[in-house]
Parts: structure tokens; C-alpha cells; sequence
């Protein structure tokens, strides 16, 4: 059929709803026992029976909730549900059905030339359409506006329909409109959605025109955003079929998944980049340290994206650093997270606590209590007194962040069990030395997150001084100190 190209090859064509379509692809889809949204991952049994829900109940819908949930990707992925391709009166701005036009000028087309109206084929990614919604988007930019210009060219009168320049709205027709931000739409033209929704009317410049659109409108919003009062008109909430929550990931697991997706990683010309589980495990439990730490602001939340980008960040210091070093392999390093903290600081907004702290502080005590949290779990049983003993015996340590793995593992030697204590992490005493150098030096950060030695820039690893037995993955910062620093 898709060989057509009039209005009469049409063979047996069937005008359908796009809310009809997508719940007929998605039936389709569940019979085959088909994924439905490859590449999400941790929304299985949460959000993708609700969306599943939703589509089957041919409503208009919103997902509430935090940046960086994947909001606008789960939306963007509904155009699988589509058609593959479907026949549009061609020439029309609004994607008008061969067999129903709604659009003035089609309407007129097809009165003309009736079965030899030319149509063509227009696929599904180009019937899907999204607007950020911000305070200064505009009823022409969302519905139309009169063009008079077309109406000088055409002596047309300013009201006729056929002046009309089509906004964002009509050019879904048939299709999906994707709104994200919602409560940030100005209530002028969340009334005008709402006309849209209710009747099919709109009206431009104040002239009324009916158009019934058939579209599947979706949302995004801030959860408290949307709940606010007075932010969403009530008669569009009431319109809404559905509120469907995302949320971050559960598990940690789950997050590492998804950065492990989602980070660059396979790149040109950089040789073999190892990245040990335990320093993407790190860089993981920093966003689920930060989701829960009361200096960062939880209303905008922590999006998944801050994982991702210090992953990225990580393997670059680490690339950058063998690159240095003249070295073939490229093995991450707990270093490398530090020296990611450019990817983090931007990644949060501070409550007012936090920024008493700075940025970079807060960014710091996330790594260290990450760091902290990681080795807990993977030297729980190890016994590391002999190596806390080699810094209480006097003992230091100061390499510098560059240093090659080599040349670090020789300084690492001389710390008594400590290449043995790698075990922990699997590794043995004949094995890679960037891969035990950089095992080494997770355990002594690990040591230092838990306050057992102490680090500073100008010395290095050394002992602690005023040993305090406290836990690193309080959620709270260092406590009396800075809490008196600004009062
Ligand atoms: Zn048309």
C-alpha cells in the first residue's frame, strides 16, 4: 500500500485514531511478548505497566517526576507504538488523512481532484514532536497565529482559516505531542491544550477555527511542580488520564547498569581501558549519596546523568594519566574520581547548608563517603591492622596523582600486607600492577574515608592523628565544627 501516491490507490485503507493505533501496535507487541522500551532499565515492574495502562486505556498522560529519570526518553520511545508509515495529503502542513482532511486547503484539495489528490508516506519519528514548556512560550508558538502575509498573497481575509501559520499543536496531528515542564506552560495556553483536549476547538488571534486534532498528548513534570496549587489549570489536570511516578534507580546495581549504558566508553586510539568494578561501583553510590544528602536540594533531585558524565570524566583522567605514563593500559583509579569532580559539582543544586560548604566540598564528601561505603562492603572481613600500623609506626606515603602504575606499586610494596590485602578484590601478587596499584589505592582511600589514616595534598597518605572511630556514610557532614562556622 505504501506504494500509493494518490488518494484513490488508497485500497482498502481505513482512517484510525493515533490513540487506536498505538494500542493496537501495543497489543500487538505484548502478544509477541515483545520489550517494550529496550534500553530502560529498573522500570519493569513500576513505570512500564502504568504507561502500558495508560496507552491501553487510550488516555493522555504525564510522568511526574526528577531530572534525570529518563522522562523525555520513555516519552520519545512511544513512537514505537506507531505505524510504521502512514499516507498524508501531501503538501499539507498538518499531516492531513487522505480519506479525512480536517484542514481547510486539504478539504478544498480534495474537492478538486478527489481520488487523484497526491499523497505521500510520512514516517513515525516524524510524528513525534516536543516543546519544552518555559513561561515565555506563546499561543502562536504552541497553536498558530494569523500570517498575513499568506492572507496578502492569497486575498484572503485576515479570519480565513486558510491564513492560518500552524503551531507546534496541529503539526502533531496524528501523532504524539510531548510537553515537558508542564506547570511552566503560562495558564492562557494550558487553557488552549485544554480546548484542544475537550472540543477540538482553538482559537487564533481570537478568531474561533475548528480543528479536530487527534493527537496523544504527553507530559513531564516536577512532582511538586504539578501538585502545586494554582500551577495547572484544574479542568486540563482533570483531562490528564493518567499520573504515572518514575524515580531513580533502587538498587545500585540498577544504576550501574544504566551507566554502564548510557557513558562513553568505546573509544578511538585508547588502547585497552580497564575500569575495576569497585571504582564504578563509586562512582554509582555517589549518586545515590547525593540523593540522599540534606545539603543538596532534593526537590530538583540528582539525575542519572551525574553518574554517567563522571564515568565518562573518570576513564578520561585515567586515559590521560596512561597516556603520560607512556602506558598501554588504562586502569581507573579511585584518583580518577577525584578528579572527576568536575562533572559533579554542576550536577546538584545546594540547600542552604551546602553552599555555607561550597560546591567542590560537598562534591569531595561525596566521593570520600562513596569511597567509604564501597569498601565497607568489599573488605568487611579483611583484616587491615598491619597496614594501619605501618602509619602509626611512622609511615608515609606521597605519590603524586600522575605517577606511573608501576612506579606507584614499588612505593605500595613497601606497606606491609597491603598488595596481599587485593585479595579482597580479587586480584593476586604476580597480577597486572596498574590493576593491584590501583587495588592498593582504593584500600588506603578506603582507610582514609573511614578515618583510620589521614591524606592531605602536601603529605600524602600518612597516620591519623586523633583517631575517631565514625562511620563515613552518615548523611550528614562533618558536623559541630561547620555548623558554628556560620553562625
Ligand atoms: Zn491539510
Amino acid at each position: 500500500m505504501s506504494q500509493a501516491r494518490t488518494r484513490g490507490e488508497l485500497h482498502g485503507y481505513q482512517p484510525r485514531r493515533v490513540k487506536d493505533e498505538m494500542r493496537a501496535n501495543l497489543l500487538r507487541k505484548l502478544d509477541q511478548g515483545e520489550e517494550l522500551f529496550p534500553g530502560i532499565v529498573g522500570y519493569e515492574d513500576s513505570v512500564t505497566p502504568q504507561i502500558v495502562n495508560a496507552v491501553l486505556s487510550r488516555h493522555n498522560f504525564i510522568l511526574l517526576g526528577l531530572r534525570g529519570q529518563a522522562k523525555s526518553r520513555i516519552l520519545r520511545a512511544l513512537t514505537s507504538l506507531l505505524d510504521e508509515e502512514i499516507p498524508v495529503i501531501a503538501g499539507c502542513e498538518i499531516n492531513d488523512d487522505p480519506v479525512q482532511p480536517i484542514c481547510r486547503a486539504c478539504r478544498l484539495l480534495v474537492q478538486e481532484k478527489g481520488d487523484a489528490t497526491p499523497i505521500v508516506w510520512l514516517a513515525r519519528a516524524r510524528r513525534y514532536v516536543e516543546k519544552l514548556a518555559t513561561p515565555d512560550v506563546t499561543i502562536a508558538d504552541i497553536i498558530g497565529d494569523i500570517d498575513p502575509i499568506k492572507a496578502a498573497r492569497g486575498g484572503l481575509a485576515l479570519s480565513d482559516e486558510l491564513t492560518i501559520h500552524y503551531g507546534l499543536l496541529p503539526r502533531a496531528h496524528r501523532g504524539i505531542f510531548a510537553l515537558n515542564e508542564l506547570p511552566d506552560l503560562a495558564a492562557k495556553i494550558q487553557v488552549g491544550l485544554f480546548n484542544i483536549m475537550q472540543e477540538g476547538d482553538i482559537q487564533v488571534k481570537g478568531y474561533p477555527v475548528r480543528l479536530p486534532l487527534d493527537i496523544c498528548l504527553v507530559f513531564t513534570a516536577n512532582p511538586e511542580d504539578y501538585t502545586a496549587r494554582g500551577k495547572i489549570i484544574t479542568p486540563l489536570k482533570d483531562r490528564i488520564g493518567s499520573e504515572i511516578r518514575t524515580h531513580y534507580p533502587v538498587a545500585r546495581e540498577e544504576g550501574l547498569a544504566i551507566t554502564r549504558q548510557e557513558a562513553w566508553w568505546s573509544r578511538d586510539g585508547a588502547g585497552t581501558i580497564v575500569l575495576p568494578k569497585f571504582v564504578a561501583e563509586i562512582v554509582e553510590e555517589i549518586a545515590f549519596q547525593a540523593r540522599q544528602d540534606k545539603k543538596i536540594d532534593k526537590r530538583s533531585g540528582v539525575s542519572q546523568r551525574m553518574p554517567i558524565t563522571c564515568l565518562e570524566n573518570v576513564i578520561s583522567n585515567a586515559e590521560r594519566r596512561a597516556r603520560g605514563a607512556r602506558e598501554k593500559k588504562t586502569v581507573a583509579r579511585v584518583t580518577d574520581v577525584y578528579a572527576a569532580m568536575t562533572s559533579l559539582t554542576g550536577k546538584f543544586e545546594l540547600e542552604y547548608e551546602g553552599e555555607v560548604h561550597g560546591a567542590d566540598q560537598v562534591a569531595r564528601e561525596l566521593i570520600r563517603r562513596a569511597v567509604g561505603v564501597v569498601f565497607q562492603q568489599q573488605f568487611a572481613d579483611a583484616d587491615l591492622e598491619r597496614i594501619v600500623k605501618w602509619f602509626e609506626l611512622g609511615g608515609s606515603l606521597k605519590v603524586p596523582g600522575d605517577a606511573p602504575a608501576a612506579r606507584l606499586l614499588e612505593e605500595f610494596r613497601k606497606i606491609q600486607g597491603l598488595v596481599e590485602s587485593t585479595a579482597a578484590l580479587g586480584l593476586k601478587p604476580k597480577d597486572d600492577a596498574a590493576e593491584l596499584a590501583a587495588g592498593c589505592e582504593f584500600i588506603l582511600e578506603g582507610l582514609h574515608a573511614h578515618r583510620r589514616i589521614s591524606r592531605s595534598e602536601e603529605r600524602g597518605f600518612f597516620a591519623e592523628e586523633r583517631p575517631r572511630p565514625e562511620p563515613p556514610s552518615r548523611p550528614e557532614g562533618p558536623g559541630p565544627r561547620s555548623r558554628r562556622s556560620y553562625q
